[in-house]
């Protein structure tokens, strides 16, 4: 897939700051005295950015959903008062125009637009020839990386070069741990497909709930994210909107204080020595993992050929459940996750089947 972005790596605004760039503040700007009163408690941690929902995407309707233009201006107030740059979330053009009027430096698209590239067009139509704004825009909410990319094009394209991407997780029907599953590998290949773009992590809305935040932040900084964002209000339990998930400003400075940065390399000729031969080893082990992949290819069609003649049938139940079994106590054996063997596995055996139906096939053609 080739994606082609207009950004340098050093106009991406996020990098330029500190690391982890950090984006506090409540889920739904409420009353003027909430905003300024958490605004004031994020004052002395690492805060980059006071976020404030003004506009709330309610998944029903006759929920509180948002303060409209009243709470711009407590924003606008917010800002000049404790001195710190302010963001939230647009969703049409009306709202660009009315953010920008009240000085609000960071936009954000949420999950629910995002999906929709017709309001993502109008967007970006709306932002055009505008200077010193930063985009942000929330992954969509069903786990499709190119909507995600698509978006990311759009407004590329309309001129905007300060872009940067949260991850909020994905809806999912199954139940999980999770209010939006985090599909890591999502992000991660956001970030191979367009390494100039910033990636910031919103665990508050992966987590749904506030005790999973600490450690859904740490792992967004092991996986090298350039930042976060983590809804904090000054009553949690009390907000209008997302009250599960939100923690107080005092809770937000102990996780900022209690998360590993590690580096994302190391100038340390020894270390990257080590790395350097270990990555060589992982390399050769690799191409061995190939290699027997291949021989085992070779058997399979064997077996198709041999079954082909036989007139046998390719899938065989009983065969499928022992090497299920006992592959996962080989694994068990070894100190390997059972899961991760059987997943290996599974796709393994489904490209066997597919090699067999080939010849199988082969053989109704010729009969
Ligand atoms: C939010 O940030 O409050 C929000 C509505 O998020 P999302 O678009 O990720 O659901
Ligand atoms: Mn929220």
């Amino acid at each position: 897939m080739s994606i082609n972005l207009n950004i340098s790596p050093l106009e991406s605004w996020a990098k330029l700051k500190s690391k982890p760039l950090v984006i506090a503040g409540p889920c739904s700007a409420e009353t003027p005295e909430q905003l300024l009163a958490t605004a004031q408690g994020l004052k002395n941690l690492k805060v980059d950015v006071l976020r404030a929902g003004i506009w709330k995407p309610r998944t029903r309707p006759n929920a509180f959903e948002g303060a409209g233009e009243d709470g711009l201006k407590w924003l606008a107030d917010v800002k000049k008062e404790v001195g710190i740059p302010v963001g939230t979330e647009v969703a049409n053009p009306e709202h660009i125009e009315l953010a920008l009027k009240y000085g609000v430096d960071v936009l954000w698209i949420g999950a629910r637009t995002t999906v929709s590239p017709f309001a993502i067009q109008e967007m970006a139509d709306a932002l055009k020839g505008v200077k010193n704004v930063s985009v942000l825009v929330k992954n969509p909410t069903h786990p499709e990386l190119n909507l995600w990319i698509g978006a990311f094009e759009r407004l590329n394209q309309a001129g905007i070069t300060n872009l940067g991407a949260i991850h909020r997780g994905f809806s999912t029907y199954d139940k999980s741990k999770f209010r939006n599953q985090p599909v890591w590998q999502i992000p991660i290949e956001l970030r191979r497909v367009a390494p100039q773009i910033p990636i910031i992590c919103d665990p508050s809305h992966i987590a749904g709930k506030r005790d999973l935040i600490f450690e859904i932040s740490q792992k967004a900084m092991d996986l090298n994210f350039d930042g976060l964002m983590i809804e904090t209000h000054i009553d949690p339990d009390k907000a209008w909107s997302d009250a599960d998930q939100q923690v107080t400003p005092a809770r937000l400075g102990e996780i900022l204080n209690e998360l590993k940065i590690r580096q994302d390399s190391s100038s340390d000729q020894v270390f990257n020595d080590t790395l350097d031969e270990l990555r060589r080893k992982i390399d050769n082990i690799d191409r061995e993992i190939i290699e027997t992949l291949a021989a085992r290819m070779a058997i399979v069609e064997k077996i198709g050929e041999y079954k082909k003649e036989n007139n046998v049938t390719t899938y065989q139940v009983k065969r499928w459940d022992d090497i299920m079994k006992n592959r996962a106590e080989l694994a068990k054996k070894m100190n390997l996750n059972t899961e991760f063997i059987t997943e290996i596995y599974k796709i393994i055996h489904e490209e066997s089947i597919r090699k067999q139906t080939e010849i199988m096939k082969a053989v109704e053609t010729k009969a």
